[in-house]
């Protein structure tokens, strides 16, 4: 039944229609939907979303909304956006029924409180108007100096104004996007039974490996302590040792999943790698499922299913936002050649990725491809193809783009390239580790079956010149049950921007860690 807002005595409430004449039963159903409601609203903060307001019939309700100015023409209409959609509400005010003096404040981004009716709208472009019967200004903005002005920026500017940018249409889809996605992630870990364990972020293993580390430390810059041989004392620092920021929570993740089963991760890492790419920043979040009893291709079973569900979610939550990117990408793309331009839009390439199998190949299998490819032959790659290299961005992009043309799930590694960690397979050569390639990101999810088998383990520490001592409680895990078990990593920035289509990860993170740039 369509539900309608009523407002009776000042306080707003939902119900089936607005005159209460009607039998019994409709009364008392709409009463006690009347008292949830009513308690839902703070004193302040009564007002309707706009999103909800566009969801309901023009039937002459009174409503309060609150938001930000976008656009005020003809000393009449006002687009205002609460952020709850790109939509915004048209709001009317009658000639002559306002102060000129409230009127002359009605400029881009002032934050206002609009209380009126809601009625069909006579201009084309939305369903409906408020008809504003009081207009309050909760905050002015002066036109002279509000950097955003309602027309196309750049986004490498927009970058600059961080804080301002999620008024944005663009950045306005992103983030909620991005929030329905950390939200699916929780649903689908908590649906299958998983644990969601808080890893630390401050560290002190430096044994991982993953990537370059950022010190934590509170020793003075100037004339630290130093040992009798002349280095850093970190025996006197805030720990008692060297420490660093997390780069991954995986090692304390596998202490979880060996006493729960299944855990997951979901939390911020950083890696000081001084790399300046579109895929790379210092601060990003990452999602870690550790699954006991796990080899690897159940494993890839969960990574898919898991990147699946996380998408299929989006599209049913977040239709109208990504039918907004989707446009946005065409309208970027035609700035592009023929050639580069992608041959799905969007939504099709999001529809693809969750109706389709991904392919599953060895590295072996992925190293013959590239020798064998049209791009080999004609001298198209820059760096060298061989078994034993790890792939560069160039082949895994020939890979899901121009061979396989969809997510490839790529395993076996030769164990040169990987981590001491990674399960030694029989061959003695590769290890059973797991990277998923995305079109247009590359490498999005990084995993492996575990080595659960301490003499192999050990061996491969020694061989890599990874500390036993420091890892010690580590390998309590091989020594006290163990049991075969794998997970994964998923950066989450790359995952948003491979739903939002956004070519650079400093637009899907609220406010980027990169090189040189820590604003906000
Ligand atoms: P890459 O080769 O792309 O640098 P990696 O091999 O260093 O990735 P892992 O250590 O396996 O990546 O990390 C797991 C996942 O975290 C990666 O698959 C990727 O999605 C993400 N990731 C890694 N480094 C970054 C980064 N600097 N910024 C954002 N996401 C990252
Ligand atoms: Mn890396």
């Amino acid at each position: 039944m369509r539900q309608v807002l009523c407002q009776n005595k000042g306080n707003i409430y939902v119900q089936n229609g607005c005159r209460a004449g009607a039998g019994n039963s409709f009364l008392s159903l709409s009463l006690r939907t009347s008292t949830i409601i009513k308690q839902s609203f703070t004193m302040f903060n009564r007002r309707t979303r706009i999103s909800e307001i566009l969801k309901m019939e023009p039937a002459e309700q009174q409503v309060t909304v609150m938001g930000w100015v976008r656009t005020f023409r003809n000393n009449q209409f006002i687009a205002l956006n609460d952020g709850s959609t790109n939509h915004n509400l048209q709001v009317v005010l009658e000639l002559g029924k306002f102060d000129e003096e409230l009127l002359k404040r009605m400029t881009t981004s002032a934050s206002l409180k609009v209380s009126g009716t809601l009625v069909a709208s006579l201009g084309k472009g939305q369903k409906m108007d408020l008809k504003a019967e009081h207009v309050e200004v909760l905050g002015d903005s002066d036109p002279e100096k509000y950097p955003l002005q309602p027309k196309k920026h750049s986004l490498e500017f927009l970058r600059e104004i961080a804080h301002l940018r999620f008024r944005t249409n663009t950045f306005g889809s992103v983030f909620r996007i991005r929030h329905s996605l950390a939200f699916a992630v929780h649903q689908f870990f908590n649906d299958k039974g998983f644990i969601y364990l808080h890893t630390p972020i401050i560290t002190s293993s430096d044994a991982e490996g993953a990537g370059e580390m950022f010190r934590v430390s509170t020793l003075p810059l100037i004339n630290p302590p130093l040992t009798e041989e002349g280095s850093i004392d970190f025996t006197q620092d805030f720990f008692g040792r060297a420490t660093n920021l997390t780069v991954s929570g995986q090692l304390e993740g596998e202490l979880g999943a060996t006493a729960f089963g299944d855990i997951y991760t979901f939390g911020p890492t950083f890696r000081a790698e001084n790399s300046n790419t579109a895929r790379h920043l210092a601060e990003f979040w990452m999602i870690e499922p550790e699954m006991a009893f796990y080899d690897l291709e159940d494993n890839a079973d969960l990574a898919e299913a898991f990147i699946q569900y996380i998408i299929r979610y989006v599209m049913e939550r977040n239709a109208e936002d990504l039918e907004f990117l989707r446009m946005r990408l065409l309208d970027e793309e035609k700035q592009k050649p023929q050639n580069e331009r992608s041959e799905l839009d969007l939504i099709e390439k999001l529809r693809f990725v969750v109706e389709n199998k991904f392919e599953r190949i060895t590295y072996t299998e992925a190293i013959d491809i590239l020798l064998q490819s049209p791009a080999y032959k004609k001298k198209k790659f820059q760096y060298e193809v061989k078994w034993g290299m790890d792939m560069q961005s160039e082949h895994e992009r020939y890979l899901v783009e121009k061979h396989f043309k969809k997510p490839v799930i790529v395993t076996n590694y030769p164990k040169d390239i990987k981590s001491f960690y990674m399960r030694m397979n029989d061959d003695g050569k590769t290890v059973a580790a797991m990277d998923i390639l995305a079109p247009g990101i590359g490498e999005i999810v990084g995993g492996s079956q575990r080595e659960e088998r301490l003499d192999r383990l050990t061996g491969r520490m020694d061989e890599m010149g990874v500390s036993q001592d420091e890892l010690w409680w580590y390998l309590d895990t091989r020594r006290f049950g163990t049991v075969p078990h794998a997970g994964f990593g998923l950066g989450f920035e790359r995952m948003v921007q491979f739903v939002t289509g956004m070519g650079n990860i400093r637009d899907v993170i609220a406010f980027p860690r990169t090189p040189k740039s820590a604003e906000f």
